[in-house]
């Protein structure tokens, strides 16, 4: 779909391009075509995050006196589709798309003041501690300990699946403060130094090999009380309104066409056996067909929901509703991109990609070993097991359909 932009936004766009052209170096790119996860490495993704802050970039969604930029609903959107279709890494979404969202609303002027600019800088890296074995989904029922002790809150617990604990340096915390009533009460947001004594981080390696999750246990961590964020016992508020930034706030569709073109070139490809090209194919051709379909329907409402808060309407179902449909068609589209390389999907090669962290087979593993097949096929496996977890993670699409329901359906 081709959005007539004014002058103004046609320019602004010109401006991204010239700044994409400019920074996004080759060996960023492929970092970025490469990459198995929704996340890049820790160095290139902290080496773009540079260059954004250079430019005052980085945060763009932050209102302007904390750092953002001073845009309206449409220039985010052609922001956020400029990097995508141009292959950039995404930068880590836990400091600058949620935790600072929630210093920004619930925090003291001394929180603001000390964590925002490391936030920005990139002095801080942030994960976050929400989930606990047992308790995902059904997340108020969430039992690591807080107790009072003079000036502190002593911490017990365990937090599982903690995306990037192992290179973060800070944890938004949700600890149970109280028993005594529902449990969505008792529940308070905690910022804690992930070098505090009694705190240990162990890697959670995933089905693709890679190690980007981790567990967390607490024993007897002691975090001061003034880095409660909210009030104590009034978590869950913070937690819900942290939530809408995790889940909305996404432009699935330029992304999700990247990919899709990128299928068509591998499709396009010849065999080398003089055989006929998968492009050809008409079974082949109809899964492409009903994916560039489904992500212009995607993309449509993308636009309807920029066009909404553009006129100050607050996002809310809609953010589960990009959630599922984002997350189902980008599963899809690792489901064709499978078939388009066909036996190339064999060899599991994750030395080859741009992966969350050193995997085995890694090149710091084994440096002698060389990837096979055309380079557009290496990351095609990983990409399709990592990729699972999308309709897990932010809250699983069966929530997503239950919150549409109730939200949109009135079930
Ligand atoms: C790759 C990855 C990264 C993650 N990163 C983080 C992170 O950084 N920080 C963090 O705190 N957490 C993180 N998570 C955890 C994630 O939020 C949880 O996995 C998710 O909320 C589901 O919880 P669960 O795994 O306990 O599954 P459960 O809640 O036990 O769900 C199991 C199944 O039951 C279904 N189900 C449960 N309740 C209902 C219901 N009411 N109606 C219909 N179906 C239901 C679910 O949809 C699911 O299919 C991550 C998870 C993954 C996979």
């Amino acid at each position: 779909m081709e959005l007539a932009f004014g002058p103004k936004d046609a320019a602004f766009r010109d401006e991204v391009r010239s700044f994409l052209d400019e920074k996004l170096t080759p060996e960023l790119r492929a970092v970025g075509r490469r990459m198995t996860s929704v996340y890049a490495d820790y160095d290139t993704t902290m080496a773009w995050h540079k260059e954004l802050y250079a430019k005052g970039w980085v945060a763009p969604a932050w209102p302007v006196e904390y750092g953002g930029c001073d845009w309206s609903v449409i220039q985010h959107y052609i922001f956020s589709s400029e990097l995508a279709s141009a292959g950039a890494p995404p930068l880590s979404p836990m400091g600058l798309g949620m935790c600072g969202p929630v210093l920004i609303g619930y925090g003291t002027q001394e929180q603001k003041a000390y964590y925002l600019p490391r936030i920005l800088n990139g002095e801080d890296f942030w994960c976050q501690g929400y989930s606990e074995p047992g308790s995902g989904s059904d997340l108020a029922s969430l039992q690591m300990s807080a107790r009072e002790d003079g000036d502190d809150f002593v911490c017990n617990g365990q937090k599982i699946w903690t995306t990037h604990a192992n290179y973060a340096n800070r944890i938004f915390n949700l600890v149970r403060t109280s028993k005594e009533d529902i449990p969505q009460r008792g529940i308070t947001f905690i910022l804690i130094d992930m070098d505090t004594p009694g705190l240990k981080v162990d890697p959670l390696v995933m089905l693709s090999g890679e190690h980007i999750q981790n567990q967390i246990f607490f024993t007897d961590v002691r975090v001061p009380k003034k880095n409660v964020v909210g009030k104590v016992g009034e978590g869950w508020t913070v937690a819900k309104y942290l939530m809408q930034f995790e889940r909305g706030g996404h432009a699935y569709a330029p992304g999700l066409q990247v990919r899709l073109e990128r299928i068509r070139r591998m499709a396009s490809q010849e065999t080398g056996d003089g055989g006929a090209k998968l492009i050809a194919d008409a079974s082949f051709a109809r899964k492409l067909a009903d994916a560039a379909s489904e992500i212009m329907a995607l993309e449509y409402t993308e636009h309807r929901i920029m066009s909404a808060l553009s006129n100050g309407e607050a996002p809310g179902a809609e953010s589960s509703l990009l959630k599922t449909r984002g997350t189902e068609l980008s599963q899809r589209l690792t489901e064709i991109a499978l078939e388009a390389v066909a036996y190339y999907a064999v060899p599991f090669q994750p030395h080859a990609t741009a992966p969350g962290g050193p995997v085995p087979g890694a090149p710091e593993v084994s440096p002698n070993e060389t990837p096979a097949g055309p380079d557009y096929s290496w990351p095609v496996t990983a990409k399709y097991l990592n990729d699972r977890a999308g309709s897990i993670y932010a809250g699983t699409n069966e929530i997503q359909r239950n919150i549409m329901a109730k939200a949109v359906l009135g079930l």
